[in-house]
């Protein structure tokens, strides 16, 4: 059989983690597989690279920015090579365009257009192991090296899986799977044995770190099996894939998880003219700026008349360009101020199960109260609510939604390395 393996960065930490991932890649190929590894850059290696390129710029070129953190990957892809050697099995290290991942020409956020993997085929054939530096590739038009965007190397695994027409792809981490809620925050988070994309897609893009959203996109697209697990552990994953739930007489879970995400930020207009075409003046600014906005919410003013206050999410990284695009038109759009505030976090249940059952929201609303969570905005979608609350109502926001779905279990998650950086 063949299969694609990709190993996060805690768990190839340090030259022992190296050799020990290296002897459980060996005993798969020894198993009888073609195996195809995708590495990541070792512990924290990709974000330490960060710290340095801004003590030596303050604004990297990102051309010198992808050529600095591939470096990151290629690290680990050869030194799992020579330890793989040593074990007496043949690995050839390939970096993320020898290995044919061709990516389009955004440095930093590239995405994968097309894979050949002509290389991997034939040192497959010719009985090694092959491993590819993950979040990698070559722009197709100007031949440099891109990166796929932080955290990266899962859509790598999975891409290549795809293109190798492999059996399953095994993501492994520091934990052992999915979980209803970040074992880090909620101790009695359980692990889910399976889960369907559409739960898995809505989980990652609200803030589950377990897997790169990319990465999700792509597997529900390809059809991919993806086998969540624990490299510190020989226990059964979580596997991500198509499931019919009519067909295998299982039940459908109502809420699958619950994600949280603090990495956004609130941007509030302040006394916008209540006039028709106000709105699609302020988004366009924010739009020109090349910002995504997450949920908005729109509430007269309280302190101006005939105004209302928006209110928008976005990424933080976006904040600072998004309030100067808003800065810039506010005299031409004739609002009265703009607010930023990142001191918010979001809170979201998921769970295609909710699509047939009323109450869900009342359900979630209710706990966040009885637990003392104020609510600052909201939005839906048929298989998922979602809050924002202050920063510092998180955790308290996710433990009450995790017990008020009855997801609580009484054993203790565990989480083997990393440092949830
Ligand atoms: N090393 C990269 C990062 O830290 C890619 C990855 O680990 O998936 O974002
Ligand atoms: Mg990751």
């Amino acid at each position: 059989m063949r299969v694609v393996q990709k190993f996060g960065g805690s768990s190839v930490a340090d030259a022992e983690s190296i050799k020990r991932v290296a002897r459980r890649i060996v005993s798969a190929q020894a198993g009888g597989n073609e195996v195809v590894v995708v590495i990541s850059a070792m512990g924290d290696t990709t974000d330490e690279l960060m710290d340095l390129a801004l003590q030596v710029s303050p604004e990297p070129r990102p051309r010198e920015l992808d050529m600095l953190l591939t470096a990151g990957e290629r690290i680990s892809a050869a030194l799992l090579a020579m330890a793989i050697n040593d074990l007496g099995a043949t690995a050839r290290s390939f970096t993320g365009s020898q290995a044919g991942v061709i990516t389009t020409g955004t440095h930093g956020d590239a995405r994968i257009i097309d894979i050949t993997p002509g290389r991997i085929v034939s040192a497959l054939a010719e009985g090694d192991v092959v491993i590819v530096a993950g979040f990698q590739g070559v722009s197709q038009t100007t031949k440099d090296v891109t990166t796929l965007g932080r955290g990266a190397s899962d859509t790598t695994a999975v891409a290549l899986a795809a293109a190798l027409g492999a059996a399953y792809c095994e993501i492994y981490s520091d934990v052992d799977g999915v979980f209803t809620a970040d074992p880090r925050i909620v101790p009695g988070a359980r692990q889910i044995p399976q889960i369907g994309y559409e739960d898995m897609l809505e989980l990652a893009a609200n803030g589950a770190k377990i897997l790169h959203l990319r990465c999700v996109e792509y597997a529900r697209r390809e059809h991919v099996p993806v086998h969540v697990r624990s490299s510190f552990s020989d226990l059964p994953g979580t596997w991500v894939k198509d499931i019919d739930y009519e067909e295998s007489g299982m039940e459908q879970p109502l809420i699958e998880g619950i994600a949280h995400d603090r990495s956004e930020a609130k941007i509030t207009i302040v006394g916008v003219p209540d006039r028709v075409g106000e709105a699609a003046d302020i988004f366009s600014a924010v739009a020109d700026a090349d910002v995504n906005i997450d949920m908005i919410v729109q509430n007269v003013s309280r302190e101006h008349e005939q105004a209302t206050d928006i209110s928008f999410t976005l990424a933080q990284t976006d904040g600072a360009r998004a309030i100067a695009a808003l800065r810039e038109a506010q005299e031409r759009i004739g609002f009265v101020d703009v607010l930023y505030d990142d001191q918010v976090g979001k809170v979201s249940v998921v769970g295609v199960g909710m699509r047939s059952h009323p109450g869900v929201t009342a359900r979630f609303f209710r706990a966040l109260a009885d637990a003392g969570v104020n609510i600052g905005m909201i939005s839906t979608s048929e298989i998922r609510i979602s809050v924002v609350v202050d920063i510092k109502d998180v955790e308290t926001a996710v433990r009450a939604g995790h017990t008020a779905f009855g997801l609580d279990s009484e054993g203790e998650a565990v989480v083997y390395a990393g440092t949830g950086r």
